[in-house]
């Protein structure tokens, strides 16, 4: 753990870890040797996507470079598939760090949204449906797939 995170020791029980042991259902909107994609189950709008390293950091201060540089991959080829579901260039791209900064599940994670910054819904506060969230993931799956 990092000096700059001296506060939250890696919890091997988080719920991201849990999806990445499959002990817990997500989602997956894309997966690869580093990464996990996964639709977020309280969007703040719809098509919410989130992108978890298979590596155990807290937040940022805890990211090994070569995850750092597979989030963003990763992160590139959703915000695509995004723009092209969602027919809008827009996408907020988003990542916490720490509880002050208002961060609730500590995994690192980067959230992409098609949204913009003045119209974001409330973070994490309301569960949509997941045949909706199913057929959004198999859509933008496909798009990345193609
Ligand atoms: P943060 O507050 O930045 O740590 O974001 C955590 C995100 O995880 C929030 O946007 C939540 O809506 C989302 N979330 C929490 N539990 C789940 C879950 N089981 N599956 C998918 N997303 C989740």
């Amino acid at each position: 753990m990092s000096q700059a995170n001296q506060q939250t020791a890696y919890d091997d029980n988080n719920i991201f870890a849990k999806m990445l042991n499959g002990d817990i259902p997500c989602h997956k909107v894309y997966e690869d040797d580093k990464t996990l994609a996964f639709m977020d189950i309280m969007p703040q709008a719809e098509g919410h996507v989130l992108v978890i390293p298979k590596q155990k950091a807290v937040d940022l201060s805890d990211l090994e470079p070569e995850y750092a540089a597979a989030i963003l991959m990763t992160s590139k080829k959703i915000m695509q598939a995004q723009r092209q579901v969602f027919e809008r260039d827009g996408i907020v791209q988003m990542q916490l760090n720490g509880a002050q900064a208002g961060q609730t599940v500590f995994h690192y994670h980067v959230h992409l949204i098609p949204s913009s910054i003045h119209e974001l819904g409330r973070h994490a506060a309301i569960e949509v449906d997941h045949e909706k969230l199913a057929e959004t993931a198999k859509q933008l799956a496909a798009v990345i797939e193609a």
